[in-house]
C-alpha cells in the first residue's frame, strides 16, 4: 500500500510510505517530543496535512505548536450543529490569540432534514447513525484530499487508544495519521495550558472533562473516568473518527 497512490497530492517524491514502514518511522519518532514529532510531518507531506480538532485541551496544545511550526496550516472541525456555544466561542478566541486558519466540516444536513429521515433525537436512539451522519462521512470526505490528518488523541484516553502510534496507516481514510500526543498524560497537556496561558473550553472547570456534542455529553464526579460523561448509559465510547474501519 504506497500513499501517493492514493494522493497523488504528497509532496514527497521517493519515500513510499506503507503500513510497515510507518510502524518502523513511529518506532525512531518514540520519545520524541510533539514538536519534532510535528516538523518531521511537515516535512515530510506539507502542504498536504492537516490538523484535526475537537477543541479539547489536547487540540489547544496542537494548535500552539503547529501555530509556531507551519502556522499557514489548515485546523478543521466537525460542526455538527450540536457543540456547546462555549465551543464556538473558543473557536473564536483562538484565531485571535493563535491566528488559527479553521475549516468547518459539515455534512451538509439539517437537524430538521435528519429529523425528517431518521426521527427526532437521532442520537438518543441511535447515536452510531447520528455520529456516522454527522461526523464520520463529512470527514471521510474532507480528509480525501488530503495525504495525512494530525489528530489530538493520547493512549491513555481510552483502552482501544492504548496502542496509537505516534504516526501511523489510517486505513479507515487510506492516509497517514498522525498522533503527536500519543504519549503524553493529561497533566503534561494540561501543565503545557496553564505555562503557556492558552484559551480553554470553561466547561472544564464544571464538571466536563471530554466535551462533544452538547445532546451527548454529560458532566462527571470528580475522579470519574473522563469519557464517562460521553454517550452516557450507552455502549459506546468512540464517535467512529478514529475506528480503523468505516461502517457502511
Ligand atoms: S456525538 Fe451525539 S449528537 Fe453528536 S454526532 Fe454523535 S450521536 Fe450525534
Amino acid at each position: 500500500m504506497n500513499a501517493q497512490q492514493h494522493k497523488p497530492s504528497l509532496s514527497v517524491e521517493t519515500i513510499e510510505w506503507t503500513p510497515e514502514s510507518l510502524k518502523q518511522a513511529s518506532a525512531k519518532l518514540e520519545g520524541s517530543s510533539p514538536e519534532a514529532i510535528l516538523r518531521w510531518g511537515f516535512e515530510n507531506f506539507a502542504p498536504s496535512i492537516v490538523l484535526a480538532t475537537g477543541f479539547g485541551p489536547e487540540g489547544i496544545v496542537l494548535m500552539h505548536l503547529v501555530s509556531q511550526i507551519r502556522p499557514e496550516t489548515i485546523v478543521f472541525y466537525l460542526d455538527t450543529d450540536l457543540l456547546f456555544s462555549q465551543t464556538y466561542e473558543l473557536r473564536d478566541e483562538l484565531v485571535g490569540r493563535l491566528g488559527i486558519r479553521f475549516e468547518r466540516v459539515h455534512s451538509g444536513i439539517s437537524l430538521p432534514e435528519q429529523a425528517f429521515r431518521h426521527g427526532d433525537t437521532l442520537w438518543a436512539h441511535d447515536p452510531d447513525t447520528c455520529c456516522q451522519i454527522r461526523k464520520v462521512i463529512p470527514q471521510r470526505q474532507f480528509l480525501a484530499n488530503y495525504s495525512a490528518w494530525i489528530t489530538a488523541i493520547r493512549r491513555d484516553q481510552t483502552a482501544f487508544r492504548a496502542n496509537t502510534g505516534l504516526v501511523e496507516w489510517d486505513y479507515a481514510n487510506k492516509m497517514v495519521k498522525f498522533n503527536p500526543l500519543a504519549g503524553w498524560t493529561s497533566e503534561q497537556v494540561w501543565d503545557h495550558i496553564h505555562t503557556n496561558n492558552l484559551p480553554y473550553n470553561p466547561l472544564h472547570d464544571y464538571g466536563y472533562p471530554s466535551i462533544g456534542c452538547w445532546t451527548c455529553t454529560k458532566s462527571v464526579a470528580a475522579g470519574a473516568d473522563p469519557r464517562s460523561g460521553r454517550w452516557a448509559g450507552q455502549s459506546k465510547d468512540e464517535c467512529g473518527i478514529h475506528l480503523p474501519t468505516i461502517k457502511k
